[in-house]
């Protein structure tokens, strides 16, 4: 059977009826890797599960499927969000989908290339602040009382409903069974909270029998639930979580909690090279923020966290959420890359080049 997208797949467990015209672009089915090298550096079973491969190439398709269909019942004309850059891409294709109005508010110059490109293409109307996500997201509060306008940033309920559904496929994926341990990044904090209740739920339902550890990752410079405090100026290459204010703040420490986990900080740094590793070493391109997720493992796997202490004992399953495709940000895949080798038009040159 052809997959439907995540609301006909998944309809009983979300807050649809018979009237919810479903504005669907066939999200959610993203492949779930398994990943030998990393598997072997952690000391554990690692699964990638690549969210970049849905319609607008992150994972935030799944919540926008949701809202946008919601906000179409709802008789909105108007769809809104303040966006680090995924939000607004999947707001603007999903809005052009069910045919209503996007407008879109990005900090200035702190939105990666591809996503800017998406979120014109899909003519949203674009508009830019001098400041970041936080005052961004402060003014679009502020606006979500207007008539016929709908908020479709996280703080819309329907998107954690809709991005759930990731936790659902993971076990389906895995044969009925929850993984030991659920790694993520964290920015906003709406996905490690989606994800959690999409675990409680089918936990409830009796589908899997024990839930997941989560372990979430910020940004060294964008670390506020890390520092329990907010970050007035974050800093980070990875700009999907360049967040000092996160909306789910209490529901991601009560995800931390209930499971038993913990939310940590990686350098930039540390960022990048799980960025390079990842492409280079198991052949998958994410952008810099998911690679934060990959960062957090090797840097748990430095401290033995996932290995076994008796000889013999089963290995950890680990799922990783790769949130978004590298193609999103090819100007940091350059930078971060080897040079471009420039030889004269012959055979000769081109085979000294490929040797050196
Ligand atoms: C939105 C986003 C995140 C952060 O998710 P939150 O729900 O804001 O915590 C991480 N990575 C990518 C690629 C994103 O687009």
């Amino acid at each position: 059977m052809a997959w439907k997208g995540i609301i006909q797949e998944y309809r009983s467990y979300l807050p649809i009826s018979d009237k919810t015209p479903v504005v669907t672009l066939n999200e959610g089915n993203t492949p779930l890797i398994h990943a030998p090298r990393l598997s072997e550096l952690a000391h554990a079973d690692v699964f990638l599960k690549f969210e970049g491969l849905n319609p607008t190439g992150s994972f935030k398709d799944r919540g926008m499927t949701l809202a946008l269909s919601k906000a179409k019942e709802d008789g909105a004309k108007i769809v809104i969000c303040a966006s680090t850059g995924n939000t607004s891409a999947a707001a603007a294709a999903y809005a052009a989908k069910a045919g209503l109005r996007c407008v879109v508010l990005i900090p200035e110059g702190k939105i990666a290339l591809g996503k800017l490109s998406q979120a014109l293409i899909h003519h949203a109307k674009v508009i830019a602040i001098k400041g970041n996500f936080d005052v961004a997201l402060t003014i679009i509060r502020e606006l979500s009382s207007l008539e016929s306008v709908a908020v479709v940033n996280s703080i819309n309920p329907f998107r954690i409903e809709g991005q759930k559904t990731g936790a659902f496929e993971v076990c389906d994926q895995l044969g009925g069974k929850a993984p030991d341990y659920h790694v993520i990044p964290v920015g906003n904090a709406g996905n490690i909270t989606a994800y959690w209740k999409g675990y409680k739920e089918y936990h409830q339902k009796g589908n899997i029998s024990s839930r997941p550890v989560m372990l979430g990752f910020q940004a060294k410079g964008a670390a506020p639930i890390v520092l329990g405090k907010i970050v007035q100026k974050p800093e980070t290459i990875a700009t999907a979580i360049r967040i000092g204010n996160p909306a789910g703040w209490k529901t991601a420490l009560a995800a931390r909690d209930e499971s038993g986990g913990k939310i940590d900080a990686v350098t930039d740094k540390e960022i990048l090279k799980a960025y390079k590793w990842l492409a280079e070493n198991e052949g998958i391109f994410a952008e810099p923020a998911s690679a934060s997720g990959v960062a957090g493992i090797l840097k748990l796997a430095r401290h033995k966290f996932f290995t076994k202490k008796q000889a013999g004992a089963k290995r950890s399953t680990v799922v990783c959420i790769l949130t978004g495709h590298g193609l999103k940000d090819p100007d940091q895949a350059i930078k971060s890359s080897k040079k471009i080798h420039q030889v004269p038009a012959n055979k000769e040159a081109v085979m000294k080049a490929m040797r050196g």
